[in-house]
């Protein structure tokens, strides 16, 4: 199947906010009591209830102030951090679209998934199970577009195959962020500044304790219990059961017993 992702053109932007909200009525999200800070960011970030947030980042050039908007949101990575770090199957996963969705029953609140994301995306909700957005999963399935694209009035959100969306803003002449990190983000975005300035990493990588932990420490911990059983056995096979100093097997019954 043909990968999807969505394609996210910043500039075209007027951050009314309706993918938030969109995203909010589509999956059944609660309201949060909020503080007002001095600008429209509100919440201030990603949250249990919030999948997508509108980021307002403002630029004071002296005479001029400039307001760039992120839509923040799972980056849908084909290298996902949040699954190579799991240790339950299923619990994160691929789509045969190759978007990442999430499976409640199988997670365990060991919050790995946190650390293991380039982006601070994953969230735990009331019950500690992990939440963010799942790309629709359950629309796209029926044709449909994910709530957020849905609602946006400007076609700032779009989604459909991944490689149609990129070639279509490379031939507009933009430049496209997350076409080949981590193998290709299922999120891509085409920005007014550059990834720093809205506060991305300009090469996304996942943190390299997790590869210590998945490619060295685990492995080796497998490793080293099979190497204890392979042992054992040896040992078994050479020197048959392991006897009493007296002599006697232990499963020899006691006298009288
Ligand atoms: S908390 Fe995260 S790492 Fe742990 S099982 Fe759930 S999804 Fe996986
Ligand atoms: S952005 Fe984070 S949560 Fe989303 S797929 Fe990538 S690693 Fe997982
Ligand atoms: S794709 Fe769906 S779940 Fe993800 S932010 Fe948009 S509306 Fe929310």
């Amino acid at each position: 199947m043909a990968r999807k992702a969505f394609l996210i053109d910043m500039s075209r932007c007027i951050a009314c906010r309706a993918c938030q909200v969109g995203c909010k009525q589509w999956n059944k999200l609660d309201p949060e009591a909020t503080v007002n800070r001095g600008c429209y960011e509100n919440p201030p970030q990603l949250t249990p209830q919030l999948y997508n947030q509108m980021q307002f980042i403002e630029q004071d050039n002296g005479d001029q102030l400039r307001w760039l908007y992120l839509n923040k949101r799972c980056m849908h990575c084909a290298d996902a951090g949040c699954i190579k770090v799991c240790p339950s199957a299923g619990a994160l996963y691929h789509t045969p679209e190759g978007l990442v969705g999430f499976n409640q029953d199988k997670c365990i609140e060991c919050n790995y998934c946190v650390n293991g994301c380039p982006f601070d995306v994953p969230r735990y909700d009331a019950r500690k199970k992990v939440t963010k957005c799942h790309a629709c999963i359950d629309r796209i399935a029926n044709g449909m577009l994910p709530a957020c694209v849905k609602a946006c009035p400007t076609q700032t959100l779009r989604f459909g195959d991944r490689d149609s969306l990129i070639a279509e803003a490379k031939a507009a002449g933009k430049k496209v962020y997350g076409e080949n990190d981590l193998k290709g983000l299922g999120a891509v975005y085409i920005l007014e500044d550059s990834p720093e300035t809205y506060k991305l990493p300009a090469k996304p990588a996942i943190p390299a304790s997790i590869f210590l932990w998945k490619d060295v420490v685990k492995p080796f911990g497998i490793l080293g219990f099979w190497g204890a059983v392979g042992a054992a056995l040896l040992h078994y096979v050479t020197f048959g059961p392991k006897k009493l100093e007296n002599g006697e097997d232990h499963d020899t019954p006691e006298k009288g017993a």
